[in-house]
């Protein structure tokens, strides 16, 4: 199993978007500096479990990070280097919003050693972003993506959202050949979840917008696989295509089920317990009790799971097949001692049987046509525990 990786939380946003239910808040910019401070000091009191570990991989993310004050970045990521080994020129990523990066963030960013930028353009269209509530425009997007590459950016993620409600497959289209003529290295496309709650939900409840059918959102998916594919950029996960060499390594880390410290306001974090077991803990919520605890000396943690072996086997077996690469024969054997195919050969055969999964020597993976139906495939598959 490879390195840890690390990933902290950056909770504050320009405004709350519409559709958003991510622990993120508007409004709580005078928290900024202390919050900073808290994870530094947080990255502090797990010195002690981490000494002998070194962490291949940092991931900034929220909320959006791109908006702390200028200076912050730095100080968190140097702080937490201080208290945690990270290895030197380690993939270090930062999320960012279009609107609140300015050149003088992307050089402190580069310059304490952020080598990554993930960009939440979502689209390209301005009604689109405005029925999202984003805080930004499509002008703003691109002079975004201009300041960086001119800053220096040599690896820029671009996220985007499709079956927006009212979207066409004509505007999803348009937004996606508009992004890649900037041709960034990578790009993440998430269909839009309705979440609970959120003032995108009510509204689409409320009958004020139409959301795509089920057939339509299949055909934008479709849709932005071929434009991708013809334009040389690889599916390596259900959301996530990249130019070759170009996959993010933090991301690979979670699907191939590997162990992270997550730092910051309900961050999650996956490691092992002194019998090798999967432990997954999740810090507090509340971003006052989360300041008060660590400023307190106390790790913020809240909850805590621990995963018997055949519940690790179900996370692993569901993470792997996000991949395209799905699950490798030999890597299965090295981790859980035992043979995929004696486990589950059988159903294997009959989700290969029906075009949903592929399998050859080395691996066992799911076909396009399997990842669009991945939830009731997975159901399959793992309905007899192993
Ligand atoms: S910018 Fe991202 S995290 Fe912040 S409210 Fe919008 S969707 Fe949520």
């Amino acid at each position: 199993m490879g390195k840890p990786g690390l990933y902290i939380h950056i909770p504050f946003c320009v405004k709350k978007c519409a559709y958003c239910d991510f622990l993120s808040f508007a409004g709580k910019e005078d928290y900024m500096g202390r919050y900073a401070s808290a994870v530094i000091e947080e990255a502090r009191l797990w010195n002690s479990t981490y000494k002998d570990m070194e962490f291949a991989t940092v991931y900034i993310g929220g909320g959006t990070p791109s908006f702390l004050h200028r200076g912050l970045i730095s100080r968190v990521l140097n702080g937490c280097r201080e208290h945690l080994n990270v290895v030197e020129n380690a993939e270090t990523s930062i999320e960012a919003n279009p609107g609140t990066l300015t050149a003088a963030k992307l050089d402190e960013y580069l310059g304490c050693g952020i080598n990554r930028l993930s960009i939440g353009a979502q689209s390209s269209s301005d009604r689109l972003l405005a029925l999202l509530g984003r805080a930004h425009t499509r002008k703003d997007f691109f002079a975004a993506y201009r300041m960086a590459r001119e800053a220096g950016f040599r690896n820029i993620n671009i996220d985007l959202i499709f079956g927006l409600p009212t979207q066409t497959a004509a505007e999803w289209e348009s937004t996606l050949e508009e992004i890649l003529s900037c041709s960034p290295e990578h790009v993440s496309c998430y269909g839009l979840k309705l979440e609970e709650g959120t003032p995108l939900q009510k509204a689409c409840l409320a009958g004020e917008y139409l959301l795509p059918d089920e057939e339509e959102e299949r055909g934008m998916a479709d849709l932005a696989r071929k434009v991708l594919d013809r334009q040389g950029y690889r599916r390596y996960e259900i959301s996530n295509y990249a130019q070759k060499g170009f996959e993010c390594r933090h991301n690979l880390n979670y699907w191939d089920c590997g162990e992270y410290l997550a730092l910051g306001l309900g961050a999650h974090s996956c490691g092992r317990d002194g019998e090798s077991r999967l432990v997954r803990w999740e810090n507090r919520k509340d971003l006052q009790g989360y300041i008060e605890s660590v400023e307190a000396g106390q790790k913020p943690v809240e909850k805590t799971a621990v995963s018997e072996k055949p519940d690790e086997i179900f996370e692993y077996i569901m993470l792997r097949l996000r991949l395209t690469e799905g699950v490798v024969y030999e890597q299965y054997r090295s981790r859980f001692g035992q043979d995929f195919l004696e486990k589950f050969g059988e159903k294997a055969g009959t989700l290969v049987r029906q075009g949903h999964a592929k399998a050859n020597k080395r691996r066992f993976y799911l076909t396009p046509k399997g990842m669009d139906v991945q939830n009731p495939v997975l159901l399959f598959l793992l309905s007899q525990t192993p």
